[in-house]
Formats: C-alpha cells, structure tokens, sequence
C-alpha cells in the first residue's frame, strides 16, 4: 500500500501538501524532496508520512528524493515551533532553514596527479612535472613548481602518466584540536568556566547569563566551555551566535587560536556555495563549531550540545523582515529541544534576560573583575546647556581638549555616533521646505562622500539638488545636525595632523574591509576613530583610551519601549571601548540632559541600580518582561482598502481575559514607499496564551490583496 507525504514547501501556504510516495523511495521525516507545484519544480521537506487513500488535493507523486539532504527532527520540530511562536506560516521559517541546501553547489576543482604509469617519452622537463605531483596538485601549481609550461602537463594527461582527480573546494573550516589548552583564566574567569563545564558534564538543557563588565574576558570563558562540549561527547556540536558580521572575524580568531582549526561561518557575506558546503557538513555532523549571524540558529544541527549567544541585548538578534522573530528567545528554545546548554553573554544584559536571572531560570555568573590589568573608564559627562557648542561645530571645548591629550601622548580616541552620513536633515532656508523622499515621509539624510541625499528607510537616492525643489531657489539648501561624516571633517580641521578614519555601514562595505579597519585601529594606524555604532561592539582597541560620546541623548529620542535601556547598554558598550588594556581610559558623553536617569547610572557606573528602577517601571505598567507586547501593522497604497481593514481587524478582536488592544492608529512612519500604515499594539498578561490570540484574531478579517499585514510578537521597533 502506497504512502501519503505530508510535504512542507518554503512558501507563504498555511499548511503541508499531500503527495503520494512512489514505490520505494522510502522516504522518512526530514527528508529533503523535490516536487511539483503548478508549473515549478520546489524543494520541500517531508512533515509526516501516512497510510491510506485520498490526500488534501488530487495527489501527484514526489519526484525525487535529494540524496544526502535531511532536516534532523529536532530542527524540523525547532522550525514548526519558530512559526508557531511567531504567528506566521511554517514556510517562512522552513525558507530560512533550507537556504543553505538550496544554495548551488560549489564547483569542484581540478588536481593533477601522478599515475604511476610510465610516460610514453621521457624528458628532463616531464620528470620535475611527474616528481612534483606525487600529491593532488593544481595545474598552475604544478606548471611552477616544475617550471614548464602547461603544455607539458598536458601531454602527459594525455600519455595517462597524470591523473585528472575533482575535488570539493576547501570548505573554510578545519576539525577542532582537543589537545590544545586555552588561556591562562583569573579566579573570577575560572570559577564560572568550572560552573559551565560541569554542566557541560551533567548534560540536559540549562540556561545561563554569563554576566561580565566590558573587558572580563567572556570569551575565554565560554571557549572553555566549547572545549568542554567537544571533548564530551565526540559528534557534539558548538553554535556561537553573534549580532554583527563585523564581530565575527575577531570571534573567528579566538576559536581558531583555541582549537588549532577555523569554524564554520555562517552570515550574509558567505558566498552561497560555501553555504551549500557549510549546511552539509553541519548537517552530517562533519562541522562541529559554527560561528554566525541570527540565521544559524536555523541550520540542521544532528547533535547541537552548546549555544553561545554573545552580546545577548543586541537588537541585531531581532529580525524584523520576512520571518519575523528574536534569534536570543529562540535560541533557548532550540536549546530546550535540543536537551542542550545555552549560555547568554552580556555586559549589559537584556531586561528579560535579567528577570529570568533573578527568577532563577537561568543560571547567572557574574565575572567581576575586568581581565589583566585593565580598569573601566572614568565617566564624565558634558553638559551641553552650559557648555555651549560652537556654530557649525559638534565637539565641544573639553572634549577637544581631551582628544588634544589623549593625542599629544600617542594614544588613541574614538568618537561615537551612532548616525551615519554626514546630515540627517537638508533644508531650504529660503522657503522652509525639508528635504524628503517622493513616496516616504522620512528626511533624505546627506552623504557626502556619493554627494547623494538617502532615505535610510527605504534606500531611496538621489543627488543633492543645486536649487530647491520646492521654491526654486539656488544655494539655499543647508545641513542640519551632525551624522559620522560631519564629525570627521570637524576632526580634520582641528587635527590636521592626526590619521582619521569614519567606521560606519557606508565606509565600511564587507567583513574583510570591517576587519581590515579593525587591524589597522588595532595596530595603531589611526588616531582618531569616528564610527556608529558598528565599533562599539565587541572590539578590542588596546592603546585606545578616551571615547567621546557626540549625542548621548540620541536613542532616547522618539521614545519606545526600550529606549533607555537600549541607550544605556549602547553607551556602556561604547566607553567600555578606552582602556582595555594597561592604561586607564576615560568616557566623555555630551549631553543635554545630564539629569536623566540614564545618564546619571552612566556617571556612577551603575548598572543594577539603574536596570532595578527600569524594571519596576516595567512591572508597573505590566510591559515586557512582566507582560507581552505584539505589534500588528498593516500597510498598502489603496487608503479606503486599508482603512475597512484595520477597521474589520479593530471590530474582530477576541474576546479575552488579561489582553488590551491599542488601535488603530497611524505608524510613526506613515507612509514608506508609497504605502500608507497603520498599527495596532497588543499588551497581554504572562498567563495568556499571546499566540492563540493573535492567531485567532488573525483568521476573522479577510485581507484584500492590496493590503499586506505583518505580526510582530515582542516588536523592537515602534515605527
Ligand atoms: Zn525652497
């Protein structure tokens, strides 16, 4: 009796589709197969298989099974609890899991090799080819080495004394050496190690904050614990996960030092043939440490024992196009359905993190002491209101002065804002007119380096006008405020002398060039670094020691949830940069609101006392973590569509203890790319189930095709 195969397909569909198993293709659960939808051939992943007759449509047969390519039941289990979680369909998140197979195959390449046969004619020449490729050898190579030219190696293809041999490229990870020893850890570093080892030991799943300030040496702690992990259990597998691409070149490093051999790497910037090579090997357990981006999480790990989630408080790790969700809460739950160990590193954990630390879900060790001799920065902070810019300038007198010293010594400064281009803002002074994107109400930013004005909302551009478009009139666009590229011209006037450089998305294009600026700050090339917030992570600049802050009250503008807290942890991150090393560093934050909260935690180095008042205004409220929040905005050009839709939505709301829906109301961003938007926000308690909720809100308003609405559980953005 022939089977029925319940077929995922990465497409926005809400359930599997039927298909008949052919005989003897005996396919199972996680099976990768292709199959045929309308006119196309897809790639799907098989969900369940059942005896019997008569599927959910007339059934076709699957047309093949992909050979060697299989999602491990937890990760297929992982993928349909994503979707769930995220109140999306399981396509979206299965898209996310079967990109690396769906990714063309690497081209394999060819080596020469002696055959052992003995050529028809023998030569001088033809002897240096045959002697030097008694291993695999490319063909230039082998041209070089024996100094002929390649018509040489072709005749003796030819003659059959040279074997054609194809093999894969070198998939960019090696195999870790166990032998090797980490480095040498202070009291602090190796109590917490032992703690995590043990658990390593222990086995099962447990969650636990590695807390430790900027500078304690986490990363050796949680080496420790990947050492541990390997040598446990000889098919193990090591998960790091980091929230920017920038990060993971000096993450890398640590692993290679460590283990004697490259990680997998797993991020945007990977060519898709390595990705191809990559999943493989993960997905046969040949690569048994993987370093990447929030998609990782996704990969089909056979034995997944350790998760690192390093900057764990990264709003990185939030997703927020396509399959929306948060790979930090996600990676605990595969930890839990992987009966594995996740470990969150902070040095300014998350507020949820925190809750679940003090409740005792999680496990919290606290690394106290910075590594080595390094001590955290003096903080200061520069009152803007009394001590006043000059026009047209964005550094002020002290930290002028400061930046003079800290140059005058040889040191190192980094300034820090976190805006790219040079202007956020480019008015008319003639007629008052902003400067602003066609189909967007966001301000094109000035960039001054492509002399283009941007909308960082959509990535519209165009050039900076010679007249208003407004009024007409000519020379009257000004630059308001400062982004990076302003800030470095103001540095070169007042340092002419000194070498600088600008970090930021626009200068800064790929993980080699991002490392390569990192090298060059690292080795005391620059003087003065200008960057975003792409450098306050993570970095290790040794004789860097004054960070000056531009705009410290920058994120707490606009005012969302988790502004001050988000403010906080990006400014600590960023003056914890000075002074990692020997020599003391020094933090100078200008500011024009020295009294706020933020700022004074920041003056006194006070991170619990300011999370303790943050969190009581929390659990007032009943906001996150002592309740749920989900976002739901919908957006299309039709207004009148759009408008009998959110109002259809507003007048299906389920009924529901514990649940308050705000709404509608226009989005902050009201209108990008021509689409006008609108929002609802959904506060639950902690007992309601937020997902059955939405879920059922969801399916009781028809959406019209010109409107596209998008679910946000525990949004980060309130645009
Ligand atoms: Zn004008």
């Amino acid at each position: 009796m022939s089977r029925i195969a319940e077929i995922l397909l990465p497409l926005p569909v809400p359930e599997a589709f039927d298909y008949a198993e052919p005989e003897g293709m005996d396919l199972s659960p996680g099976a990768l197969v292709s199959v045929p939808l309308g006119s196309r051939t897809l790639t799907g992943v098989v969900a369940a298989l059942r005896d019997g007759q008569g599927g959910n449509r007339p059934l076709k047969p699957v047309l093949e099974r992909l050979t060697g390519l299989a999602l491990p039941p937890t990760t297929l289990a992982f993928v349909l609890w994503a979707a769930r979680y995220s109140v999306d369909v399981p396509g979206a998140a299965l898209s996310i899991a079967l990109r690396g197979a769906r990714a063309p195959r690497p081209r394999q390449e060819r080596r020469l090799q002696a055959s052992g046969a003995v050529p028809a004619r023998t030569t001088p020449a033809r002897s240096r080819v045959l002697a030097a490729a008694q291993e695999p050898i490319s063909g230039p190579d082998l041209a070089i080495a024996a100094q002929v030219s390649a018509g040489v190696i072709k005749g003796l293809v030819d003659d059959g004394a040279l074997n054609v041999i194809l093999i894969d490229p070198d998939p960019g990870f090696g195999v870790p050496d166990l032998a090797l020893t980490g480095a040498q850890l202070n009291p602090s570093q190796a109590a917490s190690a032992k703690v995590l080892t043990g658990l390593v030991q222990t086995g099962g799943f447990s969650a636990v904050l590695l807390d430790g300030v900027t500078g304690s040496g986490k990363t050796e702690v949680y080496l420790e614990a990947a050492a541990a992990t390997l040598a446990q259990d000889p098919t193990a597998q090591v998960l790091v996960l980091l929230p920017e691409i920038a990060l993971t070149q000096a993450v890398l490093a640590r692993f290679e030092q460590r283990f004697g051999a490259r990680p997998g790497e797993w991020h945007s910037a990977i060519a898709l043939p390595r990705r191809r090579q990559l999943w493989e090997a993960v997905a046969d357990g040949s690569c048994r440490i993987v370093v990447g981006a929030r998609s990782a999480l996704f990969l089909p790990f056979t034995n997944l024992k350790l998760i690192i989630v390093d900057e764990e408080h990264d709003g990185s790790y939030k997703q927020e196009e396509g399959f929306i969700y948060q790979a930090r809460d996600l990676a605990v739950v595969r930890a839990k359905l992987e009966n594995a160990l996740v470990v969150l590193a902070s040095a300014t954990p998350s507020m949820e993190t925190l809750w679940n630390a003090e409740s005792g879900r999680y496990r919290w060790l606290k690394l106290s002491a910075r590594h080595g001799a390094a001590v955290l920065p003096d903080i200061d902070l520069i009152d803007l209101r009394s001590t006043a810019l000059e026009a047209g300038r964005w550094l002020s007198l002290p930290l002028v002065q400061a930046m003079a010293e800290t140059y005058g010594r040889g040191e190192q400064s980094l300034l820090f804002l976190n805006r790219r281009g040079y202007a956020p803002l480019v008015l008319c002074k003639a007629c008052g007119e902003r400067m602003t994107a066609p189909d967007t109400e966001s301000w094109l930013v000035e960039h001054r380096y492509t002399g283009r004005l941007i909308c960082h909302l959509t990535g519209f551009s165009m050039p900076k006008p010679k007249t208003c478009p407004h009024c007409g009139a000519s020379d009257s666009l000004v630059s308001i405020g400062p982004g990076v590229e302003r800030v470095e011209e103001e540095v070169k006037e007042r340092f002419p002398e000194a070498r600088v450089e600008v970090f930021s998305s626009d200068t800064v294009h790929s993980a080699e060039a991002a490392r390569e600026l990192v090298a060059r700050m690292t080795a005391g090339e620059i003087d003065i670094l200008v960057a975003t917030q792409a450098a306050a992570k993570g970095h290790n600049f040794p004789n860097l020691t004054l960070v000056g802050v531009v705009d410290a009250d920058l994120g707490l503008r606009g005012g969302d949830l988790r502004a001050a807290e988000r403010t906080f942890q990006l400014l600590v991150q960023a003056s914890g940069r000075a002074g990692r090393h020997e020599r003391a560093g020094r933090a100078l934050l200008q500011t024009y609101l020295p009294e706020h909260e933020v700022m004074q935690a920041l003056k006194a180095q006070d991170r619990d006392g300011f999370m303790a008042a943050e969190m009581a205004e929390r659990e007032l409220a009943k906001l996150p973590p002592f309740g749920r929040l989900a976002a739901v905005i919908a957006s299309g050009p039709d207004i009148p569509a759009l408008d009998a839709y959110v109002q259809a939505l507003a007048a299906a709301v389920p009924n529901a203890e514990g649940v308050e829906v705000f709404g509608p109301a226009d989005a902050p961003q009201a209108l990008v790319r021509g689409r006008r938007r609108k929002r609802f926000l959904v506060r639950a308690d902690r007992s309601v189930d937020l997902q059955g909720f939405l879920s059922a809100w969801r399916a009781r308003a028809k959406v019209p095709n010109s409107v596209r609405v998008v679910f946000d559980v525990d949004p980060y953005s309130f645009l």
